[in-house]
């Protein structure tokens, strides 16, 4: 098995980033920003102040948290890099993404558009390669990811993805259970795994 955290220090946002989006998810997403500050995590994302990652970037920063921003420079315009935040300019959409993912301990994937549709799909293909461990939770509001489920579930059907495929990440309907849905999902300790052999 490949990257796999022990403990959680940093996690990965993956969201919308329009602001025409439903204001109760704008909201949510300023919540799960708090909570993170509230837990020390940090929050890694794409450096953009739009949709719902600026409002769960702000709601982090302003709440005292930590915030990490990965934007390719072709985007700082176009997604209103926040300045307020720590940054990083990257090339490109792919250096974007590896910065994403090496930076982060954990991913949460709020509702979004074919960008985020984009990253999480790669994201769920490099477990399924196990080139990692690390923790995926959907904030499945209203099920709205329940669209995507069911469509990797077909793939399971159809004998094309391996049904062990649909443990690879957790889902949850409010935010308060977004960050115990991460540390449940953490790989357990080698040494509680034996103590767990023995009991
Ligand atoms: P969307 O879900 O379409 O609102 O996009 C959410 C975020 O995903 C935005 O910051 C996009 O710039 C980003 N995004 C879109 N496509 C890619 C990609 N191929 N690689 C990395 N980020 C992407």
């Amino acid at each position: 098995m490949g990257q796999s955290p022990k403990s959680l220090s940093s996690v990965c946002v993956f969201c919308g980033a329009s602001n025409e989006a439903d204001p109760a998810l704008l909201d949510a997403a300023a919540q799960l920003g708090r909570d993170l500050a509230a837990a020390s995590l940090k929050l890694i994302y794409g450096g953009g102040g739009v949709g719902l990652m600026g409002a769960c970037a702000l709601a982090a920063h302003k709440a005292g948290g930590d915030v990490l921003g990965i934007i390719p420079h072709f985007l700082k315009v176009r997604e209103k890099r926040l300045d307020v935040v720590e940054t990083i300019v990257v090339d490109s959409m792919h250096e974007r993404k590896i910065q994403l993912f090496d930076r982060s301990d954990a991913f949460v994937v709020l509702p979004g558009g074919i960008g985020t549709l984009e990253e999480i799909v790669e994201l769920l293909s490099w477990r399924r390669l196990d080139l990692h461990a690390k923790p995926v939770v959907f904030y499945n509001v209203d099920g709205f990811w329940e669209p995507l489920f069911a469509l990797f579930q077909h793939t399971v059907d159809a004998k094309l993805t391996p049904p062990e495929f649909m443990q690879s990440w957790a889902s949850v309907r409010t935010v308060a259970e977004i960050l115990p849905a991460l540390y449940a999902a953490l790989p357990v300790p080698e040494s509680d795994a034996e103590l767990g052999d023995k009991a």
